[in-house]
């Protein structure tokens, strides 16, 4: 077994461009000022400033804890892996980590038998699901800014979370004249990013699964019970544009929205029977997206996976961590969280280990069964990839400090090492 190691990272030279980690627009064209704590030099964005006023501008030194208690990384690498062992049915949930953090703990998954969800996996579920049932037509940042002459943000103004996607996503020097339409939400007209768009805001009618429903009828030209003056003109308008996308957002839809997800495709489809359209989902935050796709492509399946040793199980609502957790159907808990220490596990008794941005150790104080690991940053203590939120697209982040703290991808992997290590004597037996 390997003792917890520090990362060995480039580091960004001093007025180069940084790429933001802390959501799934991923923008790549900001810069990072000298100070006591990071800052934003060319963007107010206030998810980017709430999520950075996390860090220090050097390496945070911080240590293991067990039981609240410091501990030797050595010796709390060998805790965590003996809950692991213990454990007839783990859970790995939180998962907020880039590509290597993930591809490390699918590995240390197949190793426990765990099964896998992700801190926003009601939400990811919304559009993991459309994609299973109908497939999908998403398209990317760049597609809207040389392309979109209308864009519908459908029960979202985007910007309340995702502050910079007008921005990311303004009209390119040629493109053609845009018209914003938000569907139930508001936004400021001087929003960057809106300048030059013509936009309008309509009331939804019902609520979104009605108003998505109403739409998809309209579009396919079927009659409807319920007329709406705004919603025939957007109707009529997206019929008439060159390429209209439809924007959504999938933390802010209610149960069920996959019926949501779904019906925009439906939308989408129609409308590509005469001209252009796609929609674009806002979401993954956290590394969600990130986990998502690395899950696929290691297991062919999505999030809400167990990789069992009977082999691989994916159940999409049964399971949903905090629902595990709160059925006592698993018995211990594996939360990530390296991007901040906002998200904290689901309340339980349950065995704990946590790999965290160190200040995620306030929230855990001297709980018993707890092993707590403070792990680094990816894009500000140590380099990493992150899937954005158009899909396939992986950015590359780089820090803004060489870490002393180890990284999600190395303490995975000294767990697993340390499970190994300890069921030698039992080779042969399944696990
Ligand atoms: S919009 Fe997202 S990626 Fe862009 S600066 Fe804000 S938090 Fe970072």
């Amino acid at each position: 077994m390997t003792a917890i190691s520090a990362t060995d990272s480039p580091t960004a030279p001093t007025g180069q461009p940084w790429t933001c980690p802390f959501c799934p627009l991923s923008c790549d064209s900001l810069h990072i000022a000298p100070a006591a704590r990071p800052t934003l030099v060319d963007s107010d964005c206030p998810r980017a400033a709430a999520a950075l006023s996390h860090f220090a501008a050097s390496s945070a030194s911080a240590v293991p804890r067990r039981d609240g208690r410091p501990a030797d990384p050595s010796r709390a690498i060998a805790a965590a892996a003996a809950i692991l062992a213990a454990s007839r049915q783990p859970l790995f949930g939180g998962l907020a980590t880039d590509v290597a953090g993930m591809r490390a703990l699918y590995r240390l998954a197949d190793a426990s038998g765990a099964i896998l969800d992700h801190a926003n996996g009601d939400a990811l579920m919304h559009s993991t699901r459309a994609l299973q049932d109908r497939g999908v037509f998403y398209t990317t940042l760049a597609e809207i800014r040389n392309r979109a002459d209308l864009v519908v943000c459908l029960g979202t103004n985007a910007v309340d979370h995702y502050p910079e996607f007008f921005r990311r996503t303004a009209a390119a020097p040629g493109a053609p004249a845009r018209q914003v339409v938000l569907v139930g939400a508001a936004v400021d007209r001087a929003t960057p990013g809106l300048g030059g768009c013509t936009i309008e805001e309509i009331p939804l009618v019902g609520d979104i699964f009605d108003t998505a429903a109403l739409l998809a009828a309209r579009i396919a030209g079927r009659g409807t019970a319920v007329s709406d003056p705004a919603l025939d003109a957007l109707v009529a308008g997206m019929q008439a544009a060159r390429y209209t996308v439809i924007v959504w957002e999938s933390g802010s839809l209610p149960e069920h929205g996959s019926l949501v997800a779904e019906t925009i495709q439906r939308i989408v489809n129609a409308l590509n029977r005469t001209t252009r359209a796609a929609a674009f989902c806002l979401g993954g935050g956290n590394g969600g997206y990130t986990a998502n796709q690395v899950t696929t492509w290691l297991s062919g399946l999505p999030l809400r996976t167990g990789v069992h040793a009977r082999g691989l199980a994916h159940e999409p609502q049964r399971y949903a961590a905090e629902r595990l957790v709160a059925d006592r159907a698993v018995d211990a808990l594996l939360w990530v969280s390296s991007f901040g220490p906002e998200l904290v596990p689901p309340e339980s008794d349950l065995p704990l280990v946590v790999l965290g941005h160190p200040d995620l150790q306030g929230a855990l104080g001297d709980r018993m069964d707890t092993v707590f690991i403070p792990v680094s940053t990816p894009g500000i203590g140590s380099p990493g990839h992150l899937f954005r939120a158009d899909g396939g697209i992986v950015v590359p982040l780089t820090p803004i400090y060489a870490d002393t703290l180890p990284t999600v991808a190395q303490v995975a992997a000294d767990l697993a090492r340390a499970l190994a290590a300890r069921r030698k004597p039992e080779q042969g037996v399944a696990r």
